[in-house]
């Protein structure tokens, strides 16, 4: 957080909104909140947690999509700063909370693939969010003429991005959109949020993200384009989630079984309810077995779950050191996007959460999942009596 803070400490009103989502912890948001974190929210109970840890006004940016009209209500009474997704939102919004904001921001998507040099990054002609940049210029048209005094424009055009360039680049194009805007429409664009995207090295042979070289390097666009344009007061913002906190989390689970068929299996006693992106992704997430860090990584395994699905593992044709029952493994880099992304398929109850300290002790933050708690929506019923005692 301190670097980050520092790599953007040359923009005035730079702050962070801490990707709520990523990891929804009470506990460790607040520790965020320390450092003047802001929370990015997209949904009711994500305002729910920010409102209940004192972020409040502009201290909550609400970047939904596909909104509900009561989040807009909540949005709108805690004060958040709102982050249209879309043009027909404009009159939507407008009508379920009976104004529009002083304060309003735009997503932007300008279409086609988004390539740094010859790498394809992303492709945002695909992606469901943001307005088109005709539906943008109208956007702020619309809304200036409907009151709205300071602007934003935030883009997300590609994730996990493991590379410097991605900011910079992503920077240049909301930039000079921004000085094209304000001359147009007349609005005063008061930032930009360039969102989330930073990536993390899941694998130890990737060369980790240099903060430091991203914030120069959005300095320099931002030098280049919007201070000749008489923009120099404009405030950048991010959304950082997985960056904030992918690495210093991981996810501790015990081998349980081996079994050894057409391949060699280690079942462990956590599943793709406890960390999702394995199954969802096929992504990578760096395996070490607990006093076993320098044994030699001579056997192939896969790492699975126990759920009645096969894509249920955290490793396929790993190697690593020769497990036995009883070990402990340690998932690593699951601090964001991991335990929020869980569920509950096969009736599997999520594990808890616990804060490791500097000084090496430890405090629970979230306690397991009991049967109760998967029972808990029967409870109005009379079997659920039953289930949830
Ligand atoms: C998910 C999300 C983020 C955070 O993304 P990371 O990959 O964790 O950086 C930021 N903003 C919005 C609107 C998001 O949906």
């Amino acid at each position: 957080m301190e670097a980050l803070r520092d790599a953007f400490s040359w923009n005035k009103g730079y702050k962070e909104y801490f990707a709520v989502k990523a990891t929804p912890n009470p506990f460790l948001i607040n520790i965020l909140r320390e450092y003047d974190c802001g929370c990015d929210c997209s949904s009711y109970t994500e305002l729910m947690l920010s409102e209940a840890i004192g972020a409040k006004g502009p201290d909550i940016m609400f970047s939904s999509n596909d909104t509900p009209a009561e989040e807009f209500v909540y949005a709108d009474k805690l004060g958040a700063i709102i982050n249209l997704d879309d043009f027909t939102h404009i009159d939507f919004l407008e009508k379920t909370i009976g104004h529009i904001p002083e304060t309003i921001s735009c997503r932007y998507n300008p279409g086609g693939l988004f390539k740094i040099s010859n790498d394809i990054m992303d492709n945002p002609g695909d992606s469901k969010y943001g307005m088109t940049t005709d539906q943008l210029f109208e956007a702020f048209k619309v809304l200036k003429q409907k009151g709205a005094k300071e602007f934003g424009i935030h883009a997300f055009l590609a994730s996990n991005t493991v590379t410097n360039d991605y900011y910079p680049m992503l920077a240049k194009v909301l930039f000079e959109i921004a000085v094209k805007l304000q001359k147009e429409t007349g609005v005063h664009i008061k930032f930009i949020n360039l969102s989330g995207g930073i990536g993390i090295p899941y694998n130890p042979d990737q060369e980790p993200n240099d903060i430091r070289a991203i914030g120069d390097g959005v300095r320099r666009v931002y030098e280049e384009v919007l201070v000749p344009a008489g923009m120099g007061d404009l405030e950048i913002y991010t959304e950082l989630g997985r960056y904030m906190m992918g690495p210093y989390g991981c996810l501790v689970t015990k081998a349980i079984h081996e079994k050894h068929t057409h391949k060699e299996y280690i079942g462990v006693d956590a599943c793709a309810v406890n960390l999702m992106r394995p199954a969802m992704y096929g992504a990578y997430h760096h395996i070490t077995v607990m006093g076993k860090e320098e044994a030699p990584c001579d056997h192939k395994y896969d790492v699975t779950g126990s759920l009645c699905e096969n894509n249920d593992k955290f490793a396929i044709d790993r190697m690593l050191p020769e497990i036995e029952k009883g070990d402990l493994l340690v998932i690593h880099d699951t601090g964001a996007h991991g335990f929020s992304m869980g569920y509950n398929y096969n009736g599997k109850l999520k594990s808890a959460e616990i804060l490791l300290k500097e000084d090496g002790s430890v405090q629970l933050i979230r306690r397991a999942e009991t049967p109760a708690d998967y029972f808990a929506t029967f409870d109005c019923f009379d079997i659920g009596k039953k289930l949830t005692k």
